[in-house]
């Protein structure tokens, strides 16, 4: 019987144990190889995320460079609206002030006789009732005049309208002049004044009529061919007690008519209030 190697039946101890070290190795080997896809799968991993991550940081800067540029544009906006609310309120301040303005003078030419700058009737009016009953509540006397231009029409007639006029502003003036700053005189009608003067008794109230008479006589008018002369007749009352405004005028003017029937270019007072 031949004799079977042993080698040839079943390997060597030796061989074994050398297939155990290669499959080591191989095992080894492999998991050396899984390391490195491993790595190599936690570098993809890791260049993901940061990849992601860039693209994440360039987005919200993309997105914050965006909301800045908006930002910027608001702002701009905003000065924009500012600077029109700004010219809006300079422009209605000055139409304001304009409109203020307007008023004033529509209400000072509504007030004042164009011709002469004395107190329109309705504002005389106003102005004297309002110090008339101021009077009445105290103790300080209070008068009235009323005043007439003597023969006016024959200055119209002789010598125009325009000297006419000239005349009326030259009496006013002369009138002016010769009164107090707080007395009153209004234009009541074409050639007609009255004048009202605070805390002044009836016999300074003569006084004062006295020398408004005498001021516009000697205020004379340049007209063409010579001047003319004016004269004016005046009635004066003083205020009794409790008596209305309207009611002293209307005494004023009845002793100015009586001035006109005695000859004009006179003074008289109201009836029962003495001389002259
Ligand atoms: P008497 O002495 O009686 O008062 O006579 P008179 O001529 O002054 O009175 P009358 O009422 O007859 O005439 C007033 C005149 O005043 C008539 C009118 O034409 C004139 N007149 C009224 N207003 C104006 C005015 O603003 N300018 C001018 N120039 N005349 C005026
Ligand atoms: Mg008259
Ligand atoms: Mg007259």
């Amino acid at each position: 019987m031949k004799a079977v190697a042993k080698s040839e039946a079943e390997p060597a101890a030796d061989a074994f144990s050398l297939y155990d070290a290669e499959e080591a190795v191989i095992l080894q080997a492999e998991t050396m190889l899984a390391g490195l896809s491993n790595a190599a799968a936690g570098v993809n991993a890791l260049a993901d995320a940061y990849r992601r991550g860039y693209r994440e940081q360039r987005r919200l800067v993309r997105m914050s460079d965006r909301m800045q540029l908006d930002l910027q544009k608001a702002n701009h906006c905003l000065a924009e609206q500012r600077r029109d609310l700004q010219a809006l309120n300079e422009a209605l301040s000055k139409e304001i002030e304009h409109r203020t303005r307007l008023e004033a003078e529509l209400r000072r030419l509504a007030d004042t006789d164009s011709l002469t700058g004395a107190l329109a009737r309705r504002r005389f009016m106003e102005i004297s009732a309002r110090e008339w009953a101021r009077h009445q509540e105290g103790t300080a006397p209070i008068c009235v005049l009323m005043l007439d231009l003597d023969r006016f029409k024959l200055v119209n007639d002789s010598f125009g309208h325009a000297v006419g006029d000239a005349a009326l502003v030259a009496s006013v003036a002369a009138c002016r002049a010769n009164l107090r700053p707080r007395d009153i005189i209004g234009r009541t009608g074409g050639e007609e004044f009255a004048v009202l003067l605070p805390e002044t008794g009836l016999g300074h109230a003569l006084e004062v009529a006295e020398r408004l008479r005498d001021a516009v006589a000697s205020a004379p008018v340049e007209a063409q061919g010579g001047t003319v002369t004016m004269s004016v007749s005046i009635g004066v009352s003083q205020a009794r007690q409790g008596e209305s405004l309207e009611s002293a005028m209307q005494r004023a003017d009845a002793a100015l008519y009586t001035a006109k029937d005695d000859g004009r270019d006179r003074v008289r007072s109201a009836p029962g209030e003495g001389s002259p």
